[in-house]
């Protein structure tokens, strides 16, 4: 299962709220269940990337932000 590009944007908001707030339930970006796994697996300074699971709708998603991607926050 892949997400669209619209919901990798969701992903890349998510993942940011999380680092912001790592002790609130993140929403998953493809069923929108609360409960999405993150996982840090960034090799720094390089990239960041992130494991996404997801126990609601099975989602398994490994999701890179090259350092220096301007994520958008507004929604
Ligand atoms: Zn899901």
């Amino acid at each position: 299962m892949a997400l669209t590009v619209g919901q990798q944007r969701e992903a890349i908001r998510r993942v940011a709220a999380w680092r912001a707030e790592p002790l609130k339930p993140v929403p998953c970006p493809a069923c929108k269940a609360p409960g999405l796994d993150v996982i840090d697996r960034s090799a720094r300074p390089h990239a960041e990337w992130y494991a996404l699971t997801c126990p609601a709708c099975g989602l398994s998603e490994t999701l890179h932000i090259p350092l220096g991607a301007s994520v958008p926050m507004a929604d």
